[in-house]
């Protein structure tokens, strides 16, 4: 087993999206609640591409508490339907990175919300394979309850 980056040693003081929280960083705000601030990602995949956070603390989405998670899934309904009618989305997709191997570089839980249009450059990052013989059943038998 590769031995991975203990990114998750950064302190919560020095977490680029509590000082966002906080102020101490600019942002470029599009909405906000009692639980949740909603930013301009920085590096935008598409044009009008936002992150969704909890204004609490947490890693990712193995550490969240269930109410924040709650809340930013909302928040990001509520900007998806903004995005459908003020810039013209014909689409979005939610995703959201939970340690390295899947992408995640901030370490405080955010849910990106991605406005897409039918000509948009974004590709699937993935290929779907064809599965072997017994192997949904098996990996299904190691998930279920
Ligand atoms: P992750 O890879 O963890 O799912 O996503 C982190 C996202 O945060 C990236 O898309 C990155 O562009 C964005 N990001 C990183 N630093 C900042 C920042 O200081 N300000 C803003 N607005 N976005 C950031
Ligand atoms: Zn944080």
């Amino acid at each position: 087993m590769p031995k991975s980056v203990d990114y998750f040693a950064v302190p919560e003081e020095d977490c680029i999206f509590c000082k966002i929280v906080a102020g101490e960083l600019p942002s470029d705000r599009v909405d906000e609640d009692e639980h949740t601030i909603a930013f301009m990602d920085i590096n935008p995949w598409t044009r009008g591409h936002a992150l969704v956070i909890s204004r609490n603390h947490s890693k990712n989405l193995y550490e969240v508490a269930d109410e924040d998670l709650e809340h930013a899934v909302v928040a990001a309904k509520r900007l998806a339907i903004r995005m459908r009618d003020r810039l013209g989305a014909e689409g979005v997709n939610l995703l959201n990175c939970c340690e390295p191997a899947a992408w995640q570089t901030v370490f405080h839980l955010h849910i990106h919300v991605i406005p897409r249009w039918q000509d948009d450059p974004l590709k699937l990052p993935g290929m779907p394979q064809q599965p072997g013989e017994g192997e949904l059943a098996e990996v299904a038998a190691e998930l279920r309850g």
